[in-house]
């Protein structure tokens, strides 16, 4: 045998930041060197200089108002609030989602109530709504999960025939349209957007948006992230601290004028990846027909998913597994009484789906050797 070591080629992590800050380096630097100098670190009920210029920017990014917030999560749980919903109350949701979705509603004090996926597309399946609505369902809450949004038109129509509110979970999908062309919060209340730092716009830490086109329910958006506050001191209502930072504002407006090269760099990664996938054992996800895609995250369904995990691993190649257990599952939710087996298409997922590196600084010759790791895996 041979003592001389086989080059091993550069690990590939599944998701990095470095590479991004050396191209926003300098942007992001001055931006934060702003704030600390102006001092002005937060902002209430109304919002101030560095948090009023991220808002304007990502409003008219979205075509609707944005409030700034402190996480993705507080965006969840200050829409719940806001929206009056609270103990007594059931919002219908997926089980195959990051935990937050449903941790928010439980915390609002309603029920959350899963209902199924469609296999297809890992989003919540329409059809399993209506049998899931009861007296006490106030909203939906469909989670735009991987970077697809959900036909919201259909969602709307529903939701309005039953007179459930919509606010949508669109924490992975920054920039994405629906299949009919809409944006988040087109036809929905509102929208929640997630800035934690792997996601597709990345703070410097935590912090998230509400996003709606109804000027009143921004108001109160604005007082609930500021104790349910409407004058100084006076508190119509309970809300939260659900503040953005000043210096998070500063690092997002710095980074929102890249999000849009950055969304089409990973839509040309992704359509690499499923072109090479074709006709092979690895099953691409499905990118809705007249959808745009943002590819938070770019999830195959595979055979033998968990040693093609570990063969990944071993060539230096990063994936991750987005999400190994259903929220239904989940001990926490023990009390609600669901079973193992209740949503088959959901749990079927957790065990199938593999997530790949898909973030923009990927080189080409990078996503090459991904993909070509990948199909030799089912070669052997
Ligand atoms: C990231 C994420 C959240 C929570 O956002 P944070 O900013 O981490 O609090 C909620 N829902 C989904 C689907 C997410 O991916």
């Amino acid at each position: 045998m041979s003592q001389e070591a086989s080059p091993v080629a550069p690990a590939i992590p599944h998701f990095e930041l470095a590479t991004q800050w050396q191209l926003i380096k300098n942007d992001v630097e001055s931006a934060i060197k702003e704030v600390l100098e102006s001092q002005q670190y937060t902002s209430g009920a109304v919002s101030g200089p560095f948090i009023g210029r991220f808002e304007a920017n990502l409003s008219k990014f979205l075509n609707a108002h944005a409030i700034a917030l402190s996480s993705g999560t507080d965006a969840i749980l200050a829409a719940l609030m806001a929206l009056g919903i609270k103990r007594g109350h059931e919002v219908i949701t997926t089980p195959f989602t990051f935990f937050a979705t449903a941790g928010c509603i439980s915390r609002s004090g309603a029920k959350p109530v899963f209902i199924d996926i469609d296999p297809n597309t890992f989003l919540m399946n329409l059809a399993a709504i209506g049998p899931a609505v009861t007296r006490n369902t106030r909203a939906i809450l469909p989670v735009h999960l991987f970077g697809q949004m959900m036909d919201t038109a259909a969602l709307l129509e529903f939701a309005d025939a039953h007179h459930l509110d919509v606010i949508e979970d669109a924490a992975q999908c920054i920039g994405a349209v629906d299949p009919k062309g809409k944006q988040v919060a087109e036809n929905a209340r509102c929208a929640c957007l997630s800035f934690y730092p792997t996601k597709n716009l990345g703070a410097a830490g935590d912090a998230g948006a509400l996003v709606t086109r109804d000027e009143k329910l921004a108001t109160r958006f604005m007082q609930t992230r500021q104790h349910g506050e409407v004058t100084r001191y006076h508190h119509e209502f309970v809300g939260g601290n659900f503040r953005m930072d000043a210096l998070q504002a500063a690092v997002l407006n710095a980074k929102l004028d890249y999000l849009p090269q950055w969304t089409e760099r990973r839509r040309q990664i992704a359509a690499y990846y499923t072109r090479r996938f074709k006709g092979t054992d690895v099953k691409p996800p499905v990118e809705i027909a007249g959808s745009k895609h943002v590819y938070h995250q770019y999830v195959i369904r595979a055979p033998r998913r968990d040693h093609l995990r570990d063969h990944l691993t071993k060539q230096g190649i990063g994936c991750n597994i987005f999400y190994p257990k259903c929220l239904h599952l989940q001990q926490c939710f023990a009390d609600l009484g669901y079973k193992k087996g209740q949503f088959p298409m959901a749990e079927r997922a957790t065990q199938e789906v593999l997530a790949l590196p898909v973030y923009p600084e990927l080189t080409d010759a990078q996503i090459e050797r991904i993909a070509t790791t990948v199909l030799a895996f089912y070669r052997r």
